[in-house]
């Protein structure tokens, strides 16, 4: 059985005191719910008083982002090195990442491998932008970054990956793909997975939707047999996270 993983994607929001001052009226209820892993995604300032804040829940920690290599001449980056032991998870590819500072499925396949090495769960975003959608494209592009971003992984090691599908064109636009299209894309990712790592490995991955989903949508998703959570942003920064948290445990 594969525990379905709700994460809120906080982008660049919240400062510090605001990201105490949110978790601290979040944190209980959140916690309460163990059926599925809770993790929260705060911008890598954050981290260090979140992990403080959290210390002895259920709740995990995501980074954003990470550079590939431990240390080195990037200004403004950070390592995998330094995340390590402050965060279990770390967003990799994320479209944003992709469109904004030039992240190729070859960097992401690069930071996947430093994920791993430094025992942080990679979140593999994938996903087509409008034109592909409208081109129908969507499958076969899906397919490739899942294929490029995991190249060069064991079996052993990519069932501790978390594949997101990330329609870019549903991503804080409110225009969320309907649960069905996710699921069909969804089955096409763990298809993909199946041929690269065997079918056994497929059914152990956890893949996401995200997308604007929100209190209203999550349960449709999660009754897909194929959806293993989401990757939320904006409805993560709400005082319905728990609520939305607790709409995700559904039977399927
Ligand atoms: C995201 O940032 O990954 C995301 C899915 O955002 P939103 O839920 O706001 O569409």
């Amino acid at each position: 059985m594969r525990k379905p993983v709700i994460a809120g994607n906080w982008k660049m929001n919240l400062t510090v005191q605001e990201a105490i001052t949110f978790v601290n009226g979040i944190k209980d209820e959140l916690d309460a719910i163990h059926q599925v892993e809770r993790v929260i995604a705060p911008p890598h300032v954050a981290l260090t008083a979140m992990a403080d804040l959290l210390g002895g829940t259920g709740i995990g920690l995501a980074a954003q982002n990470m550079h590939y290599l431990d240390k080195g001449a990037f200004t403004g980056e950070v390592s995998p090195l330094m995340l390590k032991g402050l965060c279990q998870y770390v967003i990799v590819g994320h479209s944003e990442r992709r469109m904004y500072f030039g992240e190729t499925d070859q960097t992401v396949n690069q930071k996947v491998h430093a994920a791993l090495i430094h025992g942080l769960a990679p979140i593999m975003c994938v996903g087509e932008n409008l034109e592909q959608n409208e081109s129908r494209l969507t499958d076969s592009w899906v397919a490739g970054q899942v294929q490029a971003g995991l190249v060069g992984l064991s079996s052993t090691n990519a069932q501790r990956v978390i594949i997101a599908y990330e329609p870019v064109w549903a991503i804080g636009t409110g225009r969320a793909c309907d649960a069905i299209t996710a699921q069909h894309v969804i089955q096409v990712i763990r298809s993909t997975l199946s041929i690269l790592f065997g079918e056994q490995t497929a059914q152990v991955i956890r893949i996401q939707y995200g997308g604007s989903v929100d209190v209203n949508n999550i349960a449709g998703y999660m009754r897909q047999p194929d959806i293993d959570g989401a990757l939320v942003g904006g409805a993560s920064l709400k005082s319905t996270w728990p609520q939305l948290t607790r709409l995700a445990v559904v039977d399927s």
